[in-house]
């Protein structure tokens, strides 16, 4: 079953450029393909783009409404009724991580956690989701512009909420908190990020990851890539010293790669929340009333056990809820 996940997960990578595969009897040397929009520039440092964004708790989120809408009758003029309107929820998500929203290759379908949880927000809007999901595959960079432009109600896509972020758009209260660390092949020397200055780190172009990367003390070099199985193969391909996110998206790595592992210590706090736009705190609310009750009734811990718990380990207690207002 890894294996027919680790298959499909290898083939949503982005599509290869440059060199071709081994010509044979050409003396030509050959350089493996390498992903479609890999840059090494690294993003620009937050100190360059302006001051610091103002302080903030980046976990807390709007508080739900004192009585939930019904579902299937949402307040007039609401954001809710909108999408009721429509007819469905249009959720970007991420399809290539593994147990969190990945394309599973023996039904099609894309999966996890995160799927769940925007299927939940939908079942609470519609009664029942069936036909009501509309799930658009987007890339890390393209969270915050999908948001803004409306191509989507929400993002559930290992999004960590911070104080940046909440300068542009909104976000749910916190559902699962992750930290970011590295993953390095097996047979290498490297212990924690220190040891890698000078060594290329890959992370997603758009993410966190990258930016703590680039600020390093010991001077890695960033590169960035549409997702993060484009790091795997690079890793593979010994084109990257490591690569560096979080923790969730990590062990998805390394069960695909078996010659991987997570080491050193956590980086930096990355707890996830769901993206909204900004101007649409009602929508904020509800979702925040959705998360409520799935860490009430047990919910939250089913779909923990269901998707991140299948590698072992404790079941943690759901995040809790912190509110602004
Ligand atoms: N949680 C990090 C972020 O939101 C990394 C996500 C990713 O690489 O997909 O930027």
């Amino acid at each position: 079953m890894l294996i027919a996940a680790a298959a499909l997960l290898l083939c949503a990578c982005g599509t290869p450029t440059g060199a071709s595969a081994t010509v044979i009897g050409s003396a030509a040397p050959v350089s493996p393909p390498m992903p479609a929009n890999v840059s090494s520039a690294g993003p620009t440092p937050p100190t360059a783009q302006g001051s610091s964004p103002p302080a903030c708790n980046p976990v807390a989120s709007y508080r739900p409404a004192a009585t939930m809408p019904v579902p299937g009758a949402m307040p007039a003029g609401s954001t809710m009724a909108r999408i009721q309107a429509r007819g469905k929820l249009v959720v970007g998500v991420d399809e290539n991580t593994y147990l969190f929203g990945y394309l599973n290759a023996a039904d099609g379908e894309i999966e996890g956690f995160e799927i769940d949880l925007a299927t939940a927000v939908a079942t609470a809007l519609f009664g029942d989701a069936a036909g009501h999901v509309q799930l658009k595959p987007i890339t890390a960079e393209q969270r915050i512009p999908d948001l803004l432009n409306g191509s989507v109600d929400i993002v559930v896509d290992t999004m960590t909420q911070n104080c940046a972020r909440w300068q542009q758009i909104a976000f749910s209260t916190e559902y699962y908190a992750a930290t970011q660390r590295l993953l390095t092949n097996k047979n290498s020397p490297y212990k924690s990020l220190s040891d890698l200055g000078g060594r290329k780190v890959c992370a997603e172009t758009g993410s966190t990851s990258l930016e703590t990367v680039t600020r390093a003390a010991g001077h890695p070099i960033p590169v960035g890539v549409d997702g993060i199985t484009d790091c795997l193969v690079m890793l593979e391909q010994g084109e990257v010293g490591a690569i560096s996110t979080d923790d969730a998206i990590l062990i998805g790595l390394a069960v695909q790669d078996p010659q991987t592992h997570v080491i050193g210590p956590a980086l930096e706090a990355e707890p996830y929340g769901i993206g909204i736009a900004p101007n649409s705190v009602d929508l904020v609310r509800f979702v925040n009333g959705v998360l409520d009750r799935m860490r009430a009734d047990g919910s939250w811990t089913a779909l923990y056990r269901k998707w991140p718990g299948q590698l072992g380990g404790p079941v943690p207690p759901p995040p809790p809820a912190v509110y602004r207002d």
